[in-house]
């Protein structure tokens, strides 16, 4: 499905991020494993690429640095010559009520969560109009759709990803290239395992599917997303949330 083609995930040594990696290799993609702190991580998902036949590469980059970002896309192009899929999966939390959120706590998540999503697209722009072909798949989440208390800067980043991929798509549908969004509900990883408990429970009773979801869950949308299969779709939000926001 995926065979030839080559993809940008960051944020891909561990999480929903390290199963979009391993999910588009499986379907015959070479990956590109973007890590921030994961080093060995993301260093163990390239060999699980490798063994599978596909050509993988690790590369340290924090998605919230504009430049840095630049340098990563302009190195992997020199390597893999053409890149056909980013997908933007790079994204923290900084959780607090708004009376106890610091401004750092607001610009952290903003700068990781959406201008990281902004300067992967920014770069790969030109690329991808050269190539007259593209795919991007940004993360938002049920929180971007919904809101949740104690998460003002997360929504705001995860709505302003919906915003930013419904626009792109419109400028660049001309193109051949599709920018969609996934939005996944309550994913068990390292993200949701640092909820309390109650917090957990509160979540698993709003779902109508009655279960967490799971990484792969999101990696087989993402995978469909970045096919030929799905060339008649962009600008659209795909919830994988179990229901959450029926
Ligand atoms: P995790 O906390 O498990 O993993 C976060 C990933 O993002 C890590 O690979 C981390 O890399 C990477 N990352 C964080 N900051 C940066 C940065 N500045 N530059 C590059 N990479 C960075 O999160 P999940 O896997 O759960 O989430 C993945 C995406 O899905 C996120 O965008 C999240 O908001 C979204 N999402 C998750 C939900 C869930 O329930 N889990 C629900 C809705 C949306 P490293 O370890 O190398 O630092």
């Amino acid at each position: 499905m995926l065979t030839g083609k080559v993809a940008l995930v960051t944020g891909a040594g561990r999480g929903i991020g390290r199963q979009i990696a391993l999910t588009l290799a499986e379907y015959g993609a070479d990956v590109i494993v973007n890590y921030n702190g994961s080093r060995e991580k993301a260093e163990e998902v390239v060999r699980e690429i490798e063994g599978m036949g596909r050509k993988a590469v690790a590369v340290q980059c924090t998605v919230a640095d504009f430049e840095a970002c630049g340098k990563m896309i302009d190195e992997m192009l020199a390597e893999f010559g053409h890149i056909d899929i980013l997908v933007n999966n790079a994204g923290i939390t900084k959780d607090n009520l708004m009376i106890k959120m610091s401004e750092a706590d607001f610009d952290a998540v903003i700068d990781t969560n959406l201008k990281g999503t902004f300067h992967t697209m920014k770069h790969m722009y030109r690329p991808f109009l050269k190539q007259k072909a593209g795919r991007i798949i940004n993360l938002s989440s049920v929180t971007g759709i919904l809101g949740n208390a104690g998460q003002a800067n997360y929504a705001a980043s995860k709505a302003g990803v919906i915003g930013l991929t419904k626009s792109v798509a419109k400028e660049l549908a001309g193109r051949n290239i599709t920018v969609n969004a996934v939005a996944p509900g309550y994913i068990d990883t390292d993200m949701t395992q640092a909820m309390t408990d109650s917090a957990k429970e509160a979540v698993l009773s709003q779902i109508p599917l009655k279960r967490a979801g799971t990484p792969k869950d999101i990696a087989e949308t993402v995978a469909f997303l970045a096919s030929d299969k799905a060339s008649y779709i962009t600008g659209q939000v795909i919830s994988v949330d179990g229901g959450m926001a029926i």
